[in-house]
């Protein structure tokens, strides 16, 4: 272990979140095409390169008129126009609507000059959908000018600010930027994140287990978390419980990854060799930290060649619940934040009142498993199982992290807590 971690007093939450967060900076920008563009996060604020819709357009299928030509018009009184030609979408109608004539117009085609007013197919006698131009149409409704006209520029006028740097990328952002004229976006490159399994007992899921293994489940779960906040992903495997075998693998993460999240061996045990990896490869910052669960925690960087950055790693407690919940707190916002997101979070806090009284480590701050319900005036906390570090069915079940404060040993039934929604 390096000098600097050699006190075994515990960080707080916050302490250990600022020293991984320290002089981090987003992933450098790149430009990728809309349809790879989901999720990302923006790198530079973007205005409308189009005014939308281009030009005054029909809202309905049916004729384009003079409103004034039919202000008269009603069901026992129609007004019968010649039909001069037909304006559909995608052509521009060359011919103008004459006085006292009219054009059938599809949804969507130009408005044709001279005609200011759209009378709906249904407010008249020709056939829906009929693929013959009729020669005349009886209209039997009025209509006002801009009568079913989608306006020029009703949506968007080029230049206005399309999107903000920080804005992830949903469906509709990315609808919207192609609607104003993108084909390609410039957003934050992915994080890389490679996991590591450490630990004697481990074999990959589905293998058939022998005497004293269990399945290595944190690789598949840290992943699937690491791809859910935006991250590439990549396993380097199941390391023994030796500092070589941990190191040989680190090396092969330091020539990809922009973090490694290892899990296991980063106690005090006489197996637990993460931490002297880390000092062998790059330095160790910080160790254990003052939550429940997830107290044995490594934080530390590497330099590797080549690289922008240094390279982050996480030695994450074995015990699935702490892994996955240590994830949520420390690993989370730092992927975030080499994301490009400005909310480093991106979860919601509710309050919500314990159906029942809870107990913790002193002088730790718990994250307890619980699942959430509306009741009347606010939110119901139920723990959702049992909250030792292993039992992952309990965190599987529950869609919230209740937080019990450091000063307090227990809570009551009753008491206010903050949950933060983790599904
Ligand atoms: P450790 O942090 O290595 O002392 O491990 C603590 C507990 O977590 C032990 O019961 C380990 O067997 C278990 N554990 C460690 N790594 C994993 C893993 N990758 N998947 C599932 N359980 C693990
Ligand atoms: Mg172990």
């Amino acid at each position: 272990m390096s000098a600097a971690v050699a006190s075994t007093a515990l960080l707080s939450l916050e302490e250990a979140r600022a020293q991984m967060l320290d002089g981090l900076e987003p992933l450098p920008a790149e430009e990728v095409d809309l349809n790879d563009a989901d999720g990302r996060v923006v790198a530079e604020s973007i205005t409308s390169r189009l005014t939308l819709p281009p030009w005054d357009n029909s809202a309905m299928d049916g004729f384009a008129v003079r409103a004034t030509d039919v202000s008269t018009a009603s069901p026992d009184a129609p007004v019968t126009l010649p039909v001069v030609g037909e304006a559909a979408a995608g052509r521009v109608a060359t011919a103008a609507v004459q006085p006292g004539t009219t054009m059938r117009i599809l949804t969507g085609a130009p408005l044709p000059a001279g005609a200011d007013a759209v009378v709906r197919v249904e407010d008249t006698n020709a056939v829906m959908g009929a693929s013959e131009l009729p020669a005349e149409v009886a209209i039997r409704q009025s209509v006002d000018p801009g009568a079913h006209i989608r306006r020029q520029g009703g949506d968007l006028r080029e230049g206005q600010p399309l999107l903000e740097t920080g804005t992830q990328l949903t469906a509709t952002a990315l609808a919207l930027a192609a609607a104003a004229g993108y084909g390609r976006l410039r957003v934050h490159r992915r994080p890389r994140l490679a996991v590591l399994a450490t630990g004697d007992e481990l074999v990959p899921p589905g293998v058939v287990l022998g005497p004293g293994q269990i399945p290595d489940s944190n690789s598949v779960g840290l992943a699937a978390l690491a791809r859910a906040t935006g991250a590439e992903t990549r396993s380097l495997g199941i390391s023994r419980d030796t500092l070589d075998d941990v190191l040989g693998q680190l090396r092969d993460g330091l020539a990809w990854a922009d973090v490694i999240v290892a899990s296991g061996g980063v106690s005090v045990g006489a197996h637990d060799v993460v931490k002297d990896a880390f000092a062998a490869i790059g330095r160790v910052e910080l160790w254990r930290v003052a939550v429940q669960p997830g107290k044995p925690l490594a934080f530390g960087r590497a330099s590797a060649t080549g690289r922008d950055g240094d390279v982050l790693l996480f030695g994450l407690p074995g015990n699935p619940v702490s892994s996955q919940v240590t994830f949520e707190l420390f690993v989370r916002p730092v992927l975030r934040r080499l994301s490009g997101h400005q909310d480093l979070f991106g979860r919601q806090v509710v309050r919500a009142r314990l159906d029942r009284a809870v107990s913790k480590s002193p002088g730790r701050r718990a994250f307890l498993r619980v699942r959430l319900a509306e009741e009347a005036g606010g939110w119901r906390a139920s723990l959702a199982g049992g909250q030792e570090s292993h039992m992952l069915s309990a965190l599987a079940a529950a869609d919230g992290l209740a937080i019990v404060p450091e000063e307090h040993d227990s809570l009551p039934a009753g008491a206010d807590v903050d949950v933060i929604r983790i599904r």
